[in-house]
């Protein structure tokens, strides 16, 4: 199947200009080529009127299978979570996300469901569990009586659902990483110091030793892949880094020495300059009082570290929304853009959302669920992940954030949204 797209302009996902006025050929699910083009053998015809082909966006945080407040969660079936985030990748790829990263949550079966085509959504590069000590980020037991440590998890919703695990001890975490990349993971995703929503590790804690961490990297490394770190403080970014850690979510309480090694060992920066405004006023439903009192910290520090970024030029940095919860949270999704947009630039914003995403994914290599082309990138070669937008995101990217100017999305080749 021939799709060609004509009276096009091209953000390529990259460059700060246009490529103006050319035909993208579209062959089954990939893009041939991109320039003249005779329309006469293909099948389809799309007319962008003008408008602006770009990449479709990328999202390097979500938790699509958390797909409630926590204290909710823990009142649903398995099948009732399935559904809901079903709903939820929908709602995702209609508002132009063709590929995301899921960073906790037990999200291989709803990925596999979008890839052979019974739901929809965007391409999942699942994390599977989030890892961490007993009582660290990823303990979400809310009991804390003695009797309970040993008999499994059953109070806390997270664990059951297997998005969060826990694992103490080089053996453990070497055995605990080992299973996600059986069950699926591309990469693997652990907790390198204390949390915001759960309850019993204060934020300064570091969690993890030092040869805990480089347990986790060589098992990932190993298979190719690499570790992303929820981490919040600056002492737990220096062992991080130390570690191998190549990917800092969050990365909020920076200074100007870890900023530095950022910069030199090219780790990923993945921030979150909206969910940090909506948790530090209050408006992400959370357990209790503690986890309200820590969010705000967190909220509040986040864009003093993007003065830090730009001090030490940090490139590589993806877009992140860390959508966690019902649809009313994932619905903000889009305003990110313009959160970066406003901390940074617009090119800064687009390219965050697509070729820098595509980049971070490429470090998955043989864990990469989708090796046939590129990803974040309108090239020859790369997979037909596009929007067609009314208007020129390089003049703001209000024209994206609209869902009204999005005026076609395309996954694998296949659209979904037509508005022309
Ligand atoms: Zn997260």
């Amino acid at each position: 199947m021939k799709k060609l797209i004509i009276n096009a302009n091209v953000f390529n996902g990259v460059d700060d200009k246009l490529i103006e006025n050319v035909s993208v050929l579209i062959e089954d699910n990939l893009i041939t080529k991109i320039g003249v083009i005779d329309a006469s053998e293909v099948d389809v015809v799309i007319d962008a009127k003008g408008g602006t082909v770009m990449p479709g966006l990328m999202d390097a945080h979500v938790h699509i299978t958390l797909s409630a407040s926590f204290n909710e969660l823990d009142t649903m079936t398995r099948e009732e979570v399935a559904i809901r985030s079903a709903r939820i990748s929908d709602d995702m790829l209609m508002r132009g996300f063709t590929t995301v990263r899921d960073v906790g949550g037990n999200s291989q079966g709803l990925k596999a469901s979008i890839d052979k085509g019974y739901a929809n959504g965007p391409r999942i590069l699942p994390s599977m569990a989030a890892l961490s000590q007993t009582c660290g980020h990823s303990d979400y037991r809310q009991n804390q009586a003695q009797e309970r440590l040993r008999d499994g998890h059953e109070d806390s919703p997270m664990m059951k659902l297997g998005a969060m695990q826990v694992a103490d001890g080089r053996s453990e975490v070497l055995r605990a990483v080992r299973e996600q990349l059986f069950m699926g993971a591309s990469q693997i995703k652990i907790m390198a110091g204390g949390g915001a929503s759960s309850t019993f590790d204060p934020l300064d804690t570091l969690q993890y030793t030092l040869d805990e961490m480089k347990a986790a990297v060589e098992a990932a490394s190993d298979y190719g892949t690499y570790v992303a770190a929820h981490i919040h403080t600056a002492p737990a970014m220096r062992r991080a880094a130390e570690a191998g850690v190549m990917s800092f979510e969050h990365a909020t309480i920076m200074e100007d020495d870890i900023a530095q090694t950022i910069k030199e060992k090219g780790i990923w920066v993945i921030p979150s300059y909206f969910t940090s405004s909506l948790i530090a006023e209050r408006k992400i439903p959370l357990p209790n009082e503690e986890t309200y009192r820590k969010t705000e910290r967190v909220g509040k520090a986040m864009f003093k570290s993007a003065e830090l970024i730009k001090k030490y030029d940090i490139q590589n940095l993806a877009f992140g929304t860390d959508c966690i919860g019902d649809t009313r949270v994932h619905d903000t999704q889009l305003n990110e853009l313009t959160a970066i947009e406003n901390t940074f630039d617009t090119i800064t914003a687009l390219r965050m959302a697509t070729s820098n995403c595509g980049r971070l994914f490429e470090m998955s290599t043989y864990q990469h669920p989708y090796q046939e082309g590129k990803l974040g990138q309108i090239v020859e070669g790369a997979y037909a992940d596009l929007l067609i937008i009314d208007g020129n995101p390089l003049e703001g990217v209000e024209s994206v954030v609209n869902t009204e100017t999005q005026k076609v999305i395309m996954k694998d080749g296949k659209v979904y949204k037509n508005t022309l």
